[in-house]
């Protein structure tokens, strides 16, 4: 692991004494704390007021219990969370997130990255991430809307169009989404639009905002191809994952001449040597909400299911990990980089470990980080709210090319941030830079609070 200054070393240890047991979360900080470095040397009045460890400081946790009955009639309890991290930018941004796995630790680590992506985007947006431990699989239609309700009841008391703004995350999409709003609604009396996003057309949605994290997290790693003067054509793209992120970011690959070799779930993965069919992976994944197996069966010849292996053995030029954090290794990173991977662009939140990332720097990979390969999501939420706020609905031209141009600026502003800093071709170092100066910036006008 690369070595942190005195200072930042303290600050990391201090953190790590106050957030016992929350691996995702010291990871996270550990990785910006690294790119600091820099910036305090150039700048060390940023490490003024104790600005570093009030930004490693959520503003506000709120964690509440959620009951709700199940189709037998059986009462069931889980836990509910919402870290309000930072709102120097905007109002708290940042979606939530229901999976067995979620708990304080992994909420932290999301809404400390969202404060970071959000900033990247250069919308009016601060940072914050909810959810909760409950399990969405298998659960019936009527289940979830409970679920969604009660979650609500008690959350609604922290939202507002101008105080916290959530979205989805893993398991919350546009049907929960739609639920959590009705339930806001009901409760406050209010028909106010911008205080979710996410949501369905029918209700104040925008065009676009399905396809919005696939689509940029693919314009993002269309710019760093260029600045080798490569493109999608042509290319062999695996891309982790099933979900919202994953499929959209395969069908903008497809649309752009790559070729989708394997998608996956957590159970396991699908490789089809016609590439991957996306009619069928969306009829599966958005119409019967079944598992990927699925494919194999449904499709017959040319398709396999593997389960238990790792999809990062499926040789590609194009890595896309769009499933969950930590999910591709340094084994994994070797893996690719022997079958000659040139490009990693992270859909979901931290996906590669600390060591494949280093591996993949050393070996010269084009490596975009999800807080600036994925920010297309939140940056579309945020277009979402200026839709609200004015009444107004775009076009999916318009939205998908305001998109565009935000990807862009994203990885222009990393380029340059880490040649600025030093090492070009960095987009680590120059998206924890970037973000960072833009959230200090405003932290220092706002005064010590
Ligand atoms: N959950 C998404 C993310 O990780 C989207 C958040 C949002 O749209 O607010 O960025």
């Amino acid at each position: 692991m690369p070595s942190l200054d005195e200072k930042l070393e303290a600050i990391l240890a201090e953190v790590i004494r106050r957030n016992e047991g929350e691996p995702e979360f010291h990871q996270a900080v550990r990785e910006v704390l690294e790119s600091l470095g820099r910036v305090v040397a150039k700048r060390p009045d940023y490490a003024d007021g104790a600005l570093i460890e009030r930004i490693c400081e959520p503003e506000r946790q709120i964690i509440f219990r959620i009951p709700w009955t199940d189709d037998r009639g059986g009462v069931r309890i889980n836990r509910g969370f919402r870290v309000q991290f930072n709102s120097a930018l905007g109002p708290y941004k940042g979606g939530i997130r229901f999976h067995p796995s979620v708990n304080v630790g992994i909420i932290k680590f999301l809404g400390f990255e969202q404060t970071f992506k959000n900033a990247l985007t250069g919308m009016p947006i601060g940072g914050g991430k909810g959810g909760s431990d409950f399990d969405p699989k298998g659960r019936s239609d009527a289940e979830i809307m409970r679920f969604c309700q009660s979650f609500m009841t008690e959350l609604c008391r922290h939202l507002g169009e101008h105080t916290d703004v959530p979205a989805g995350d893993i398991g919350v999409g546009g049907r929960e989404i739609g639920y959590m709003f009705g339930q806001y609604k009901r409760l406050t009396n209010r028909y106010e639009a911008g205080v979710l996003t996410g949501k369905g057309l029918s209700y104040g949605g925008s065009r676009a905002r399905k396809e919005a994290t696939g689509y940029g997290n693919t314009y993002f790693v269309q710019a760093m191809l260029l600045t080798r003067g490569r493109d999608f054509d042509g290319m062999r793209a695996v891309v982790s994952g099933s979900g919202n992120v994953a499929i959209y970011t395969m069908e903008k690959i497809a649309s752009l001449g790559g070729r989708i070799m394997a998608c996956s779930d957590s159970d396991g993965y699908v490789i089809d040597e016609a590439g991957i069919d996306l009619d069928l992976v969306k009829e599966i994944k958005e119409v019967r909400r079944e598992r990927i197996s699925e494919y194999a069966r449904l499709k017959g010849t040319g398709a396999h299911y593997i389960t238990g292996g790792s999809i990062w053995d499926v040789p590609c030029d194009v890595a896309m990990p769009s499933a969950t954090q930590n999910e591709l290794t340094g084994r994994d990173a070797r893996a690719l980089l022997r079958n000659g991977v040139i490009a990693v662009g992270e859909g979901a939140n931290m996906p590669s470990t600390p060591e494949a990332i280093r591996i993949f720097q050393e070996a010269g990979v084009l490596f975009g980080p999800g807080k600036a390969a994925n920010a297309g999501g939140v940056a579309t939420s945020a277009l979402e709210m200026q839709q609200n706020a004015s009444r107004d609905s775009w076009t999916f031209e318009q939205t998908e090319s305001r998109l565009a141009s935000i990807m862009r600026n994203i990885h222009d502003i990393c380029a340059s941030t880490a040649e600025e800093y030093g090492t070009p071709g960095d987009y680590v170092l120059g998206a924890n830079i970037a973000g960072f100066v833009r959230v200090a910036e405003a932290m220092r006008a706002l005064g010590v609070i």
